[in-house]
């Protein structure tokens, strides 16, 4: 059962096959995270009561932690519909048009990797954030002429894994700023019981916990990690999954006690071996590890700078003395 996919195991990036039927649908099911909840709650609440839409929320944060999640509890706690799209399929103006204009009052539009967007089309956002008004172009050449049209009010919110990629304007249109942040092994404990719960599963307080700490601080690696585990226990003709169940599954799938995959260990040994622990630029490690510098950046490096394994420098990547010890070397 070796894990030899380079579409690695551990990537938050892979879609969930587990069931909707886990995804928390209100703020209090939704683990972790307090201050955020407590004020994402006044937020829903002070525009429930005014009868207004919401303010426009732009959601931040490494894949699998819960933006999409989120979007969707924003639009349930308002009692409003929810809409969603992904940047990379708004290609023309047209197909965000179409969007908009079909919104009802108050609806909740999701855009996710909303930093994906062509100008052209983020242009048209401003305006539709803004006032609530559409401009756009019909036609083309001299015969081209600018319509503007009202839209209903409605809350969008914008998902991304990189801010730094965000145009100013907007960014500032957004009023609601909230930033995921990865999370403590105890708070994906509790997402890995209720996850468990939720599924039928027995696993013990320390068995969560165990698991809780090779997820990457991501929910959704977590739950991942739940479902292999309870495979496993299948396998080994157990009905609950305990701690023998939980090091089998993480040994078969090669992941070390802090979370790392094959792939985190190949990028740290390339640092050390080819480039002598760097500093390294990141076209040269896509192309010696064969991967896009987006899955780099966005899944590999946060977590490992997470644990103070690498720095990211203006000169390049740097595997710090803690790398160098996490796979029993000195620097
Ligand atoms: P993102 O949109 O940031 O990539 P998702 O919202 O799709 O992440 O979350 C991934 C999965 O993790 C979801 O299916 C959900 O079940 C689970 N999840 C995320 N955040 C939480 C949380 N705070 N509490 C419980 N489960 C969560």
């Amino acid at each position: 059962m070796e894990n030899t996919n380079k579409n690695r195991f551990l990537d938050p990036n892979v879609p969930d096959e587990i069931s909707a039927s886990i995804r928390p649908r209100t703020l209090t099911d939704f683990i972790g995270h307090e201050t955020l909840k407590q004020n994402l709650s006044v937020f829903i609440s002070g525009a429930k009561n005014r009868g207004e839409a919401m303010d426009h929320v732009l959601l931040y944060g490494p894949p699998g932690l819960g933006k999409t999640t989120l979007a969707h509890i924003v639009a349930n706690e308002l009692g409003a519909n929810f809409r969603a799209t992904s940047a990379p399929m708004l290609t023309k103006q047209g197909d965000l048009a179409a969007i908009l204009t079909s919104l009802e009052p108050m609806d909740v539009l999701f855009i996710d990797e909303i930093h994906r967007l062509p100008t052209a089309i983020e242009e048209v956002l401003y305006s539709a954030m803004e006032d609530f008004k559409l401009d756009i172009m019909l036609g083309e050449g001299p015969s081209a002429k600018s319509v503007r049209i009202d839209l209903p009010p409605f809350t969008l919110v914008g998902a991304t894994t990189r801010t730094g990629l965000l145009s100013n304007p907007l960014r500032d249109r957004f009023g609601i700023d909230l930033r995921l942040a990865f999370y403590s092994p105890d708070d994906l404990a509790k997402i890995i019981a209720r996850s468990a719960n939720i599924l039928g599963s027995s696993i013990d307080s320390d068995g969560a916990l165990m698991l809780a700490k090779s997820a990457r601080g991501t929910p959704r690696i977590a739950n991942r990690l739940l479902k292999r585990a309870r495979d496993f226990a299948t396998a080994l003709g157990r009905t609950d999954i305990d701690a023998n169940t939980i090091k089998t599954t993480l040994a078969q799938l090669h992941i070390d006690a802090s979370g790392l995959d094959q792939i985190d260990r190949e990028y740290l040994n390339t640092i050390i071996k080819h480039y002598a622990g760097g500093p390294v630029g990141i076209d040269n490690l896509s192309a010696a590890l064969s991967e896009p510098t987006d899955t780099i950046e966005d899944v590999i490096e946060p977590y490992l700078m997470q644990l103070g394994l690498i720095q990211r420098t203006p000169r390049g990547r740097i595997v710090t003395d803690a790398g160098y010890k996490h796979l029993g070397l000195v620097k």
